[in-house]
């Protein structure tokens, strides 16, 4: 059995504030390495269930903002990570193929726009408005365009609702009750890393019951959101409509000017965060 597991850092168990990149201030710093731990504690506990629900290749994808948060040298030594970006935008879920048996998805936040969430961001319109999608509910649509199911999640309760929504079966673990895009009643840690471990095993022992999240194409794809997260949200993008949602995604990263994929040679460098 072989898992993929996408993270993000917004839907951790403790984590209620922005991260602030640009402040060099050592209480800044020390509050980021906290979140790090957090996150990096939370999909340990992910990857060692995985291997003890009879995983035999893990996959970790270090997603959030630089693609460097998790502290790898800490994670069960079985498993494999990636991390870095290529190049400088967001450019999801590499290596994952139809060759995976299933994807959970740890640390996850609600969609653009969601009341009372933490750190609400993203929203994608899907086929001009007939529905939406977070970053979580895309990441389980494009695994789903390669038949792989999304069997176990974790964030907030908000997020846990939207997914829980488009994907019935899927186990979740609510790591803690948003109260306000700033503030939230979390789980203390370790008990949040004891359900992250049962929602895994429960996930992957049901795996073949929980099916892909599969969107029919065509699909029209366009992003809401705001520099800083918050509303009015307004589109980041022309629209964009492509047979499958995996190639619509692509379609749309694509011609955002931050991006470049398949970087082969050096341009200018890339350094962090
Ligand atoms: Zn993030």
């Amino acid at each position: 059995m072989k898992i993929y597991v996408q993270t993000d850092i917004e839907g951790v168990a403790g984590f209620c504030f922005q991260e602030n990149r640009a402040n060099p201030s050592c209480e800044n710093l020390e509050h980021r390495h906290r979140m790090y731990r957090l996150l990096t504690n939370e999909v340990n506990a992910a990857v060692k269930a995985a291997f003890d629900a009879g995983a035999v290749e893990v996959v970790v994808n270090d997603n959030h903002g630089s693609g460097y948060n998790i502290f790898f040298e800490d994670l069960d030594p079985r498993c494999r990570i990636i991390h870095g970006r290529n190049c400088s935008g967001p450019h999801w879920l590499p290596l994952l193929d139809s060759s995976f048996d299933a994807m959970v998805m740890i640390g996850m936040h609600a969609m653009g726009g969601t009341p009372k969430a933490v750190i609400p961001h993203s929203k994608w319109d899907v086929n001009n408005g007939s529905f939406y999608l977070s970053e979580g509910s895309m990441a389980a649509a494009i695994a789903g365009d390669f038949g792989v199911p999304t069997v176990m999640m974790s964030g907030d309760d908000k997020i846990s609702e939207e997914i829980g929504e488009k994907i019935p079966g899927i186990e979740k673990a609510v790591v803690k009750q948003a109260l306000s895009p700033y503030q939230a009643c979390s789980l203390i840690p370790a008990r949040a890393c004891a359900e992250i471990a049962e929602a895994v095993k429960r996930g992957l022992t049901r795996r073949n019951e929980i099916p892909p999240y599969k969107i029919q194409g065509p699909v029209t794809l366009n992003l809401l959101d705001s520099p800083s997260h918050a509303p009015p949200l307004t589109y980041q993008g022309e629209a964009v409509t492509a047979d499958t949602i995996n190639e619509a995604f692509m379609k749309f990263e694509r011609a955002m000017q931050w991006t470049t994929f398949d970087l082969e040679n050096m341009i200018e460098g890339y350094s962090f965060p």
